[in-house]
């Protein structure tokens, strides 16, 4: 086969073919023309989110979880103190990662398979004053579970609290409006619902915080205040960019634009989703999630209970079909995931479920029905 494979992964992800093709050239870093790579996706960056009167944007180098953990470093003093509202993978290391850059950080333990609850955070922030920032998840890409953004913004206002978002499996997709929502940081990545390639995060820091932020960082290379002073004065980033990762994010927010933007990409997403669901459904096959708390980003399954089930032959028969799934994240039941993201649309999904029910046949495995007992 001489067409890559089709990743139901949540980044890396498929691409098109014209952003793959905007990496065949090299960039000078000190060039004026790079330069204004890196302002031309700044500037379309903050069209997305709807803040340039509020926010300003500033890349790092790196996967997803450096601007993470930047974003805390930067944002959060010393002496700070961060909620992390915990249901999924992705908030166990954000409050890890708090942790090691040494805030005080604790963890308000929610149920995985829902929602947490922006009332539970409000009792847990009157229950103690000291908590200055809460880290909210939106969509936990370990299940694939979409938080209350929202309503978690209005109560860390109402108390005076900062918020930072890791959005970065939902941006770009979901809908975010630093107009509607207030938001002290919110971070996400070239390489998820944009649809560019891994290799660089960006954080969107309120301007009203911005200035308080300098010295917080303990770490110089994941300071984005300096960065973005540095950016600022220069035009160009501290240290060596990741020049084609910028090119093709360049590309990837301009088919982005020409799609339709935010509607139109959550619109494929929905309809990605949709097709997988039910096409899994046909196979026997059970989510995680109810449908109403389902983003349209990543699907979580109940592996088939059937004694003949392997995750690694499954995997092994999906891909050889042309199809990458992704493992599991959960620590009590057997799961495996799908993603809905990426350069693909409802003709990707449909053979992907085929390519599932070949290989549940080439397995001996009847249909995905999950054990009674998964479901609770
Ligand atoms: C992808 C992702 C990250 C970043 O992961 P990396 O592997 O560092 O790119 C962080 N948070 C969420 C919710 C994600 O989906």
């Amino acid at each position: 086969m001489d067409r890559d494979r089709i990743l139901l992964t949540p980044g890396p992800l498929t691409t098109t073919l014209r952003t793959k093709l905007a990496m065949l050239k090299d960039w000078g870093s000190w060039d004026a023309d790079f330069n204004a790579l890196t302002a031309g996706v700044r500037s379309r960056l903050l069209d997305i989110v709807h803040g340039h009167d509020s926010h300003v944007v500033v890349p790092l180098q790196g996967s997803g979880t450096f601007s993470v953990e930047a974003a805390v470093a930067t944002l959060v003093p010393r002496d700070g103190h961060v909620l992390v509202p915990d249901n999924g993978a992705y908030c166990k290391r954000a409050a890890r990662l708090s942790q090691m850059m040494g805030r005080k950080a604790s963890v308000l333990p929610c149920a995985e398979e829902s929602p947490i609850s922006a009332a539970e955070v409000e009792r847990q922030l009157l229950a103690d004053p000291g908590i200055t920032h809460v880290v909210l998840i939106h969509c936990e890409t370990g299940t694939g579970v979409e938080n209350p953004l929202q309503a978690v913004a209005e109560v860390c206002q109402r108390l005076g609290r900062g918020l930072i978002v890791d959005a970065m499996s939902s941006f770009g997709a979901l809908p975010i409006d630093a107009r509607e929502t207030r938001f002290d940081a919110l971070i996400a990545a070239s390489g998820k619902c944009l649809e560019g390639v891994p290799g660089m995060g960006f954080v969107f820091i309120r301007k009203a915080v911005l200035d308080g932020c300098a010295g917080n960082s303990q770490s110089l290379a994941m300071d984005l205040h300096d960065q973005h002073v540095y950016m600022g004065k220069t035009g160009q980033w501290r240290f060596t960019p990741p020049t084609h990762v910028v090119a093709a994010l360049a590309e990837a927010i301009t088919q982005y634009v020409e799609e339709g933007g935010q509607t139109a990409r959550l619109a494929r997403y929905v309809d990605n989703c949709r097709t997988l669901v039910d096409g899994m459904a046909a196979l026997g096959f059970k989510p995680l999630l109810r449908p109403e708390v389902q983003a349209p980003i990543i699907v979580t399954f109940h592996a088939p209970a059937h004694a003949a089930y392997d995750f690694k032959r499954f995997y092994e028969g999906a891909k050889a079909r042309g199809f990458m799934l992704y493992p599991g994240k959960l620590t009590q039941v057997e799961t495996f995931r799908v993603g809905c993201i990426g350069a693909i649309g409802r003709n990707e999904m449909r053979q992907a479920v085929d390519a599932v029910a070949d290989t549940l046949r080439e397995m001996g495995i009847p249909d995905g029905t999950p054990a009674a007992a998964a479901l609770g």
